[in-house]
């Protein structure tokens, strides 16, 4: 047995973004070794049976990734991806559950009924939005967001020469109110030029909360924008399950002779004269080679502070960027889950309840129509830094893939995926354990307010429950520090051009060849494919790879050399 095997690259973490660079990267001809500290790779992207036929997802359960170039471009369809449209996505209830907010990319009949409960001029309005979805300048305004690398230090600061500024001036229908203010503003500033009912106003800052930023946070509003527009375009989710994705990206990478080593979680990066060598991998790992060599890239697909703080030698590191690191804010993206088990959908009450059962969507939100208490559910997580207490600090979300994905469980059942936004562990004012202590007191206030709303969610429909807090989530998962699933707080010091720091932002580090490529790099959380294709724009600069005709750049790329040789 070869004693320290060679690859080109290796890479740490079979996370959904390192699988899918270790796809693109042996797509490439490279020799690439991945090694996952897990026993089976995903990360976020899981999918678990608690019960043989019940399949629950700890994590990752919308698909965002859509309008993503790696579905052509690593052919995922071929490895086994099918997508299941859900002809409704999303119905919302008003209080008196006499109204509600539909979204629905492929049912339009749906959208213009629910917009009607609100007048004519709402209908028409939301109408309208869908059918920008349908247009390429969609596409464009989403990949010129999310599947394009920040650019350059030293380019251009003018907002006219931002790729989403140039993308949104083309967008249908927002480039007609869209002008530079935008750029700081917050989505809850935005939705207050676009919309004119409350509900809409609280369904979209919802979506861009559990998709990105903060609803409230300045300077991040187009991009929560687009967040909501992500979940609208994809209007579909994997048959089987989340894992599926990952599983189909996995087989991507196989095919084209990636090694992918499981229970191998990596202790050291070797450093050498600045340089990354390579990685120790924990004497517990099945591999016979503990020592393993890269000649070209060691790309970390896990969590900015466990690669800096834990995985690369302090020595190699300088004090003040160390500090940092340890600095990065985790605050936000943190979700108290519940999932069950039901015999049954929520029947909701009223007309909402006739609507909901004429077009049961692939998921609810309760209440809909007070920005009260979606402000009150907000500073309860992230200005006070506790778990809500009350029904006045509860907006309730539930996703229910088995409406359409009959892979989900047996016929006669459903699974209810619940959540709310709490605190990370480690900024719980009553410490990491917090939420975990007061589990029971949560799923309570859980069930009653779903009882306010439906008439069946008692214990005769309710087959089981579990819970998964953020303190679990970061122990089932070694890459969510904090339990958060955008890994760090998605603001404007820590998006773009700042995401995690700015010096990180191109995907390089101060290590040589030692890349990022996390969640926590641009463009952040979600299951997106877009660090994996935003760093391979670097890597194909820095290792002048040669991919074949399936590669094409984003066209708003700027390389380092354009910057440095005056050309843009
Ligand atoms: C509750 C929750 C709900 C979510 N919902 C959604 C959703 O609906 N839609 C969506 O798109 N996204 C969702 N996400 C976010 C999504 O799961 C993440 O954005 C995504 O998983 C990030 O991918 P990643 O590859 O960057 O990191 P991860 O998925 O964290 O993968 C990192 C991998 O690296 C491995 N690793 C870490 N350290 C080491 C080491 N030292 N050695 C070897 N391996 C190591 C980990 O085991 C892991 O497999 C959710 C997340 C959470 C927590």
């Amino acid at each position: 047995m070869s004693k320290n095997p060679r690859y080109d690259v290796i890479i740490v973490g079979g996370g959904p973004n390192g699988l899918g660079i270790a796809a693109y990267l042996s797509k490439c001809g490279l020799k690439v070794c991945l090694c996952e500290a897990r026993l089976e790779v995903g990360g976020g992207c899981e999918t678990i049976e608690p019960i043989p036929g019940f399949r629950i997802e700890p994590h990752a359960s919308y698909n965002y990734a859509g309008a993503s170039p790696a579905w052509e471009q690593l052919d995922l369809g071929r490895f086994g991806l099918r997508m299941v449209p859900a002809n409704v996505w999303g119905t919302a209830a008003t209080q008196d559950c006499k109204r509600v907010t539909c979204s629905s990319r492929w049912n339009p009949e749906a959208v213009r009924e629910a917009g009607r409960m609100w007048g004519e001029e709402v209908a028409q309005q939301t109408e309208a939005i869908y059918s920008v979805l349908e247009t390429q300048e969609c596409k464009d305004f989403l990949r010129s967001i999310f599947w394009t690398p920040p650019p350059p230090d030293g380019y251009s600061t003018d907002p006219d020469d931002l790729p989403w500024v140039k993308a949104i001036k083309n967008l249908p229908l927002i480039n007609l109110v869209y002008d530079h203010s935008w750029l700081d503003m917050s989505v809850l500033d935005i939705t207050n030029i676009i919309c004119s009912e409350e509900a809409q106003k609280v369904g979209l800052s919802i979506a861009a909360w559990d998709s990105g930023p903060e609803f409230t946070s300045k300077g991040m509003g187009i991009v929560g924008l687009a967040d909501t527009f992500l979940i609208m375009y994809a209007s579909a989710s994997p048959l089987g399950g989340f894992h599926s994705y990952a599983h189909a990206t996995m087989r991507c990478a196989l095919a084209h002779g990636c090694t992918i080593l499981t229970n191998s979680p990596v202790e050291e990066i070797i450093v050498e004269n600045g340089e990354a060598k390579g990685v120790r991998l924990a004497d517990t790992s099945p591999s016979a080679d503990k020592v393993i060599y890269a000649d070209k890239a060691v790309i970390s697909n896990a969590h900015v502070q466990k690669t800096f703080l834990e995985m690369v030698p302090s020595r190699h590191l300088d004090k003040g960027f160390y500090q940092r690191v340890k600095d990065i804010n985790l605050n936000g993206g943190s979700l108290f889950k519940l999932d069950m088990i039901v015999k049954e959908l929520p029947r909701f009450k009223d007309k909402a309840g006739e609507f909901m059962d004429k077009y049961p969507a692939c998921s609810n939100v309760f209440p809909v129509d007070n920005m009260e208490v979606l402000l009150n559910q907000r500073n309860a997580a992230n200005v006070e830094r506790r778990h809500a207490k009350s029904k006045d600090e509860m907006i309730l979300r539930c996703v229910r893939q088995s409406v359409y994905d009959p892979t989900r469980c047996p016929p006669g059942y459903h699974i209810l995926y619940n959540y709310i936004v709490v605190p990370p562990p480690e900024y719980h004012r009553d410490g990491p354990e917090a939420c975990n202590k007061a589990s029971e007191e949560i799923v309570d206030l859980m069930l009653s307010h779903f009882r306010d709303y439906c008439t069946n969610m008692g214990d005769d429909n309710i087959v089981a429950k579990y819970v998964c807090t953020p303190y679990d989530s970061s122990f089932r998962n070694v890459g969510f520090v904090g339990g958060n699933w955008q890994g760090i707080r998605a603001c404007e010091d820590q998006w773009g051009v700042n995401r995690p720091l700015p010096e990180l932002a191109r995907y390089r580090t101060p290590i040589d060849k030692l890349y990022l490529c996390n969640q926590t790099s641009h463009p952040g959380g979600l299951a997106l494919m877009a660090v994996p294709y935003c760093l391979m724009h670097i890597l194909i600069e820095d290792l002048d790879l040669k991919p074949g005709s399936w590669w094409y750049p984003s066209p708003y790329y700027i390389s380092d050399r354009e910057v440095k040789t005056g050309e843009i």
